[in-house]
């Protein structure tokens, strides 16, 4: 039997994580859920977004299955996501963003995967006023971290042997900054002979990602880059619902899906759960269980593709419940 931590999160959080959990229990993997909140729940409950519990908990299993949880916005508090990264060295953001087959997108062959640093970058908040008419944020890029992104995107090229890397970067105007993440990404590519590697800037690649996404592979970018290009990608592929995603450091790894609460959807048990069921499935692949973990890809595949029991944004009828017991016939 396994340990693992369930944040149940927010708004649809509850609903779609639950579908996970079921998902994985059905498949035959016996992990015992520890359950700890964070965001507006935590807050209600204990007066704080993230309590110290909740973190201690991921550190002691290493693991977790994470709902979104509700951020204010320009309200003074830091996100809680931001925090947990932070608290926890949750260095690497990865999402594999891939087209299913009956899902409504404009394009169908796209299948990249997106390495988006972590820790640093205009997400530090690190920002002040400067008088009352002007507001200063820093910037901050180090080599160290960089470097690890870069690493753990090679590293994964070769384990999971995929064909090509891409550094995106604006180092031609933040050159400086830019210009480290740029060279510390082509010095771990010098490394990496057989992966193939480029390099292009972030508006360009934004153009070339909605006329080709095809011709793209891993993704590796800073912090901020990294957060518009991942959604971006999810565009490409039929929107948030369907695209999972794990931040992971040495220590720990927590599985998310892309989307937040949803709060126009919450409560009446018809958020889309696939993200929520993918990220049980890469949760399931990293504790070793990898029969399991394809069997519910799979079984997610077969279920989009036939349409049937779809949740509304697929233009289905199905709740959240009745797709998850659709994956689970399917498993
Ligand atoms: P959102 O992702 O919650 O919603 C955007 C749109 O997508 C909405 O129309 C929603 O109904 C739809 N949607 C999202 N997930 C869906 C699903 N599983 N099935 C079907 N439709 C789905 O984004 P938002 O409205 O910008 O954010 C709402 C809240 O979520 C905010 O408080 C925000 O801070 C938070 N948020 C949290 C996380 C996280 O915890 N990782 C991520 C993003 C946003």
């Amino acid at each position: 039997m396994y340990r693992a931590t369930l944040i149940p999160g927010d708004g649809i959080g509850p609903e779609v994580t639950n579908a996970a959990i079921k998902v994985i229990e059905a498949a035959g993997v016996d992990i015992q859920w520890d359950t700890r909140y964070m965001g507006q729940i935590a807050l209600e409950r204990f007066g704080n977004p993230l309590p110290e519990d909740t973190v201690k908990s991921i550190e002691n299993n290493k693991i977790a299955l994470k709902g979104p949880v509700m951020t204010q916005i320009g309200g003074g508090f830091r996100s809680v996501n931001v925090s947990l990264r932070q608290q926890l060295n949750l260095y690497a953001n990865i999402r594999p963003i891939k087209s299913f087959e009956g899902v409504k997108s404009m394009y169908k062959n796209v299948d990249l995967v997106v390495f988006r640093e972590n820790t640093e970058d205009l997400y530090m908040g690190i920002e002040h006023m400067v008088g009352t008419d002007a507001a200063e944020s820093v910037k901050i890029i180090t080599r160290h971290a960089s470097e690890r992104i870069a690493s753990f995107a090679f590293n994964y090229a070769v384990k999971e042997k995929r064909r090509k890397v891409t550094c995106v970067h604006k180092a031609n105007i933040m050159q400086l900054t830019d210009g480290l993440f740029l060279s510390s990404v082509r010095y771990i590519a010098s490394k990496y002979p057989d992966i193939e590697y480029n390099e292009m800037t972030a508006e360009n690649l934004c153009m070339k990602l909605v006329m080709c996404p095809e011709d793209f592979d891993i993704l590796v970018l800073p912090n901020l880059y990294g957060d518009l290009v991942a959604e971006l990608g999810a565009g490409l592929v039929g929107g948030l619902g369907v695209v999972p995603g794990v931040n992971i450091g040495a220590e720990s790894a927590v599985y998310e899906a892309t989307h937040g609460t949803a709060p126009d959807l919450a409560g009446k048990g018809i958020a889309n759960p696939t993200a929520s069921i993918l990220c049980g499935a890469m949760l399931l692949k990293r504790l070793g269980e990898r029969t399991a973990s394809e069997k519910i890809h799979n079984s997610v595949i077969k279920v989009l593709a036939e349409g049937k029991y779809v949740t509304p944004d697929q233009g289905g009828r199905a709740s959240t419940d009745e797709m998850a017991e659709a994956v689970i016939r399917n498993l």
